[in-house]
């Protein structure tokens, strides 16, 4: 209902190499839960810095955890693409 969750995790930023933080999803109950990566499929923070959209998609093999992200320039941009 519009809510997310935390995910716990950490990443530069793709564009100007500053500390991500505020990493959010909606694969989860949406309660303002913290998670970890492997619990959701895809989570999304934006640069505090210069405001780059990052998305991450989630994929578990077997023993591992893989996390790719996406660099956009803007929220807007990140939509346009999907
Ligand atoms: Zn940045």
């Amino acid at each position: 209902m519009g809510m997310f969750d935390h995910v716990v995790y950490e990443s530069l930023c793709g564009k100007c190499g500053k500390p991500l933080s505020g990493f959010q999803s909606k694969d989860g109950p949406c309660l303002l839960e913290t998670l970890k990566p492997i619990d959701v499929e895809s989570f999304h923070t934006d640069c505090r810095n210069c405001g780059a959209w990052h998305d991450y998609k989630v994929e578990v093999i077997p023993a591992q955890v893989s996390v790719t992200t996406s660099v956009f320039n803007s929220f807007m941009e990140a939509r346009r693409c999907n």
